[in-house]
């Protein structure tokens, strides 16, 4: 389905302009500005070996198609794919790996990924090693001859730490390894993993894309056509594909990505540095802050060279279980929720929610302890924001 703008049009265009009409289809001759919702499982045919392009909603339907063009030009992939969740894209990805293959994945991960890697594709031979990929030596060392690809999150959930896309695509270029870069928490608004080197960039879509809790998708965003030639064959042999109302959903949620994402991440950073302050007061109830827009981030370098904004996902650390288990129960602007990206403010535990299914040893290791907190910054007024965080964490007496 061309887009209205034409190609030629698009080149020139800004990412908030193309977030709004990047989904404009001329296939409604109505003048429509919205993308219709084509409710239709089938498509009938015009004659023997003829269709109009769409034959049956697994392999096409126009919504989805809308939705996945957009993707791909904000992306900057050559072919944007659409499913149901996050967690089907990746399981559909591990399709292309077969028994006795080596991927390399970064040892902070969102807690799904890591239990698909060891659930499910462990039991199908395949070997996944974690290795801090903000080390580059360390990644490279991971390197085997049958590595086939490397896992990355840049920032990682939730501890966020930020790894050099670039110089990670640099070394799985010289093994002949792929990199797939999973970039819900930054979206291609705010970092272009396909641009930095990046073979495929995937998102959960029920994120930041989406943006407004109430639909689910994910996504696999491919640099080349012989890569979207594969996964499309298994997606379409898999079956894991976004409805149309969901398709509709993300992509009205997309129109108003930058404007979300600019006032999300500019309360995220007034948030992350008040938390700071906290932790210099006498026997501080914070006891440490992780967000990369923090200057004692050792990822603030990085971020600032390889994306341009440092998203609104904020961790922080209690000074022990009890006070992390009080503020999320005082919480009240705040909800206390899974998931993240959305205009509302959640926070979550990542130890007993997110990364319940990582082994405890792991956790402990990387940081994911009782007192670890995670906050996804929404759209709120601030005030209410920070005055709900210090009643929460001081109680009512002191606020
Ligand atoms: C939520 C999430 C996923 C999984 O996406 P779903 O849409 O929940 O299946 C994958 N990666 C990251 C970083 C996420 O935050």
């Amino acid at each position: 389905m061309p887009n209205t703008l034409g190609d030629n049009h698009v080149k020139g265009l800004a990412f908030e302009t193309l977030a709004l009409h990047g989904t404009r289809t001329n296939a409604d001759k109505t003048g429509a500005l919205t993308t219709p919702i084509y409710q239709s499982a089938t498509f009938a045919h015009p004659g023997v070996g003829r269709s109009t392009g769409f034959d049956y909603s697994r392999l096409q339907n126009p919504t989805r198609q809308a939705l996945e063009e957009t993707v791909a030009t904000l992306e900057g992939g050559d072919d944007a794919i659409a499913f149901t969740t996050g967690m089907a894209a990746i399981a559909c990805l591990m399709e292309l790996f077969a028994p006795g293959d080596h991927i390399i994945a970064s040892d902070d991960l969102y807690g799904g990924s890591v239990r698909l890697f060891s659930a499910v594709s462990g039991k199908n031979g395949i070997d996944v090693s974690y290795v801090d990929t903000s080390d580059i030596g360390a990644a490279r060392a991971a390197i085997r001859p049958n590595t086939k690809a490397m896992f990355v999150e840049t920032p990682t959930n939730p501890m966020m730490i930020v790894s050099d896309v670039a110089a990670l695509a640099g070394i799985c270029k010289e093994s002949g390894c792929l990199l797939i870069v999973d970039n819900t928490f930054l979206t291609p608004y705010l970092m272009k993993p396909i641009a930095l080197g990046a073979d495929i960039a995937l998102h959960s879509g029920t994120k930041y894309l989406g943006g407004h809790n109430d639909a689910l998708a994910g996504f696999l965003v491919t640099a080349r056509p012989e890569l979207s030639e594969r996964l499309r064959y298994l997606y379409k042999t898999t079956g894991a594909c976004i409805g149309p109302m969901d398709a509709y959903l993300v992509l009205r949620g997309i129109k108003t990505l930058p404007v979300r994402m600019d006032r999300q991440q500019g309360n995220a950073m007034e948030i992350a540095r008040w938390l700071k302050e906290q932790t210099r007061r006498a026997d501080p109830a914070v006891t440490a802050v992780y967000y990369p827009g923090l200057d004692d981030h050792p990822g603030l370098e990085l971020s600032k060279r390889q994306a341009s904004g440092f998203g609104a996902m904020i961790s922080f650390t209690m000074k022990d279980e009890a006070l992390a288990h009080g503020v999320l129960e005082r919480v009240r602007v705040v909800q206390f929720a899974e998931s993240l990206g959305g205009i509302e403010s959640l926070i979550t535990y990542p130890t007993m929610q997110t990364h319940a299914d990582v082994p405890p040893e792991v956790k402990e290791a990387r940081g994911i302890t009782s007192k670890l907190l995670r906050l996804s910054v929404g759209i709120e007024n601030i005030k209410d924001l920070k005055a709900d965080l210090e009643q929460a964490i001081y109680g009512e007496s002191q606020t």
